[in-house]
């Protein structure tokens, strides 16, 4: 049987309806929720998504402020700026476009925004927060990714994970979710040596590679979930995952389309987070 096709399009529409409200809450309040979305370079990827970002944050009612820096912008003046956005108190989130040119240290630059600004939450104390189950901002596509699990009723509590990948953007948090919500997690990642087999025992499957179709058919266990964060420019320009999506749905419970998955969701969950900084700076609380 054709597993049901975890629609990611429509849940993140349904997120974004419940943060107009929220947005409204604030408004009210005379608070305009601000994300500073800072680009360096020209990769044409990155310009995408900073353009779908911000045109996202257009339709809430979030002012989004651009910051779009030349290729050779240098470290230190990437860290003044980010210290200015610190200090304004228009701004409520940072987020810096990953992944910088070559040259400039990510890793500094994360842990210099504030970790109250800190909504892509690639920061040590959002990622802290997150290893002690304390609150914080969640890393938006593995958030999306639980939120899609959540949505179609799939519980991980006592089910095999199985995640394929292990950044600090997607795998590791999304790992430390799954975990979280008392699922059996395995990493798997490039020195592992038999993925097909460790594949094979997920009951969720969530695979964030980086690698056209990696995952055959045959690595899918009968009604698994899986979740495919991957996003690829196959041979005729048009995007494809890490999961071979027509063979995989034939034997998968569920499963997410690329695009139409976790791309929508990680912009809701972006806008979300910004809500929450806002909300959180104003001593309100979600209501979702
Ligand atoms: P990274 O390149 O940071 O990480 C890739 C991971 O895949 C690494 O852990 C690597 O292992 C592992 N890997 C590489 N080759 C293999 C292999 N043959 N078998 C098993 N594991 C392997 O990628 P990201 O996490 O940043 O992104 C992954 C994908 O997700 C990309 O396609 C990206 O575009 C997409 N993405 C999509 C988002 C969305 O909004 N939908 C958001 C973020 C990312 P090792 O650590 O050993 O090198």
């Amino acid at each position: 049987m054709a597993a049901t096709i975890i629609d990611g399009k429509k849940l993140a529409a349904e997120i974004r309806e419940k943060l107009k409200a929220e947005i409204q809450e604030l408004s009210d309040r005379g608070i305009t929720p601000g994300l500073a979305v800072v680009l360096v370079g020209e990769n044409p990827a990155s310009k995408k998504y900073v353009a779908s970002k911000e045109k996202t944050c257009q339709q809430l009612g979030i002012q989004s402020f651009g910051h779009k820096l030349p290729e050779t912008t240098s470290q230190a003046e990437l860290l003044k700026l980010i210290d200015e956005l610190n200090a304004d108190e228009k701004v409520h989130g940072i987020l810096v476009q990953l992944p910088l040119p070559k040259g400039l240290d990510a890793k500094e630059v994360m842990h210099r925004i504030a970790p109250e600004k800190d909504v892509d939450g690639f920061g040590p104390h959002s990622l802290g927060a997150l290893m002690l189950d304390e609150p914080g901002f969640i890393p938006c596509t593995p958030h999306g990714a639980m939120k899609m699990l959540e949505a179609y009723g799939i519980d991980p509590a006592g089910k095999k994970a199985v995640v394929v990948g292990r950044s600090i953007i997607v795998g590791k948090p999304l790992a430390m979710l799954l975990l979280r919500k008392n699922a059996t997690v395995t990493m798997c990642h490039s020195k592992t040596p038999d993925l097909k087999a460790e594949c094979l025992s997920a009951d969720i499957l969530c695979v964030a590679v980086g690698r056209a179709k990696m995952i055959s058919g045959d690595m899918v266990k009968e009604g698994a979930a899986v979740i495919d964060i991957g996003i690829n420019v196959g041979p005729d320009g048009k995007l494809v995952g890490d999961v071979d999506f027509q063979a995989a749905k034939e034997r998968a419970g569920f499963i997410t389309p690329v695009p139409g998955g976790a791309g929508p969701m990680t912009i809701a969950m972006l806008m979300y987070n910004t809500v929450l900084a806002a909300k959180t700076r104003a001593g309100l609380k979600m209501s979702f």
